[in-house]
């Protein structure tokens, strides 16, 4: 009989491993998308779109299809996920493993302001800053909101929705931000030329430590800008590993 594991997903090593691990032998794995974007890259094999329903619904899936083992290889920045599924893996005795890709790291070329939530990256720009490049995705603009008097081009996969939490669509939104939607990876001339058409003074950033991200962060090390790197918040304790291959050897072990 194989084994079942649950891959909490949205990230691209998650879509890797679950496309690598298709057709195991021994292992397999249901995809867990939160459905946040309308059109998801769908990997191979079973998988599974919407929340559980906190630490409680979680166990009860865990519970209702024999899961055996838990891969957390959600973004970094999910952190209310993660947390959930230490929660609910302690609690059944499941096994659990976090992937999670090293963050970017700061060189003397760096012109980094490190906070550590976007509320703190919205109070510490200066109106020399403007106009900014926000690159947080759309559903943690809202802090950004009581900085009228700058203007942001704000860049997210899709537009901003009723249902997100700050609960308007594009149109709603004031007329300092402007919206491009676009997902990685992204040109370094590409970004290049984004920043300069558009005079960008300051970009606001998570430190997501995705390769597909990091061409604006270079254009920035470039131009000597100023980016206000958001740090990640603190995962749960456990396993972690960085790449899919040490995952899948962890898979096998089991
Ligand atoms: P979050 O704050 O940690 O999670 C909020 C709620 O969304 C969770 O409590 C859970 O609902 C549900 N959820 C999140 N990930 C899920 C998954 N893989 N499968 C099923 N339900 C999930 O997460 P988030 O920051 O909103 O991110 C949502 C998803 O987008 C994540 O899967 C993440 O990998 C991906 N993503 C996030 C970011 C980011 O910057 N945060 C960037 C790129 C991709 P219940 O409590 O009802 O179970």
């Amino acid at each position: 009989m194989k084994k079942n594991i649950l891959l909490l997903g949205g990230s691209s090593e998650a879509f890797e491993l679950a496309n690598e691990m298709h057709n195991h032998p021994e292992i397999k794995l249901i995809s867990s998308l939160a459905g946040r974007t309308s059109l998801p890259r769908k990997p191979k094999g079973s998988f599974r779109v919407g929340g559980f329903g906190g630490v409680t619904g979680l166990l009860a899936y865990l519970r209702d299809q024999n899961i055996d083992a838990l891969v957390d290889a959600t973004h970094p920045f999910a952190n209310t996920i993660s947390h959930n599924a230490a929660k609910a893996a302690e609690q059944s005795g499941l096994p659990r493993l976090r992937i999670c890709r090293p963050a970017w790291k700061k060189t003397k070329a760096d012109n980094w302001i490190e906070v550590s939530n976007p509320a703190a990256a919205a109070q510490c720009l200066t109106p020399d800053q403007s106009p900014v490049f926000l690159t947080i995705g759309r559903l943690e603009l809202a802090a950004f909101l009581t900085r009228t008097e700058l203007t942001f081009l704000t860049r997210a996969i899709e537009p901003p929705k009723t249902t997100d939490p700050a609960g308007r669509s594009e149109e709603a939104w004031p007329e300092n931000f402007s919206f491009i939607y676009g997902k990685g990876p992204f040109d370094f001339n590409e970004e290049l030329n984004l920043i300069r058409s558009h005079g960008i003074r300051a970009i606001v950033s998570k430190n997501s430590g995705s390769t597909v991200a990091f061409a604006k962060i270079e254009v920035a090390r470039k131009l000597n800008l100023p980016v206000i790197m958001i740090n990640r918040p603190k995962p749960p304790s456990g396993i972690t590993v960085s790449s899919v291959p040490e995952a899948i050897a962890w898979l096998e072990q089991l």
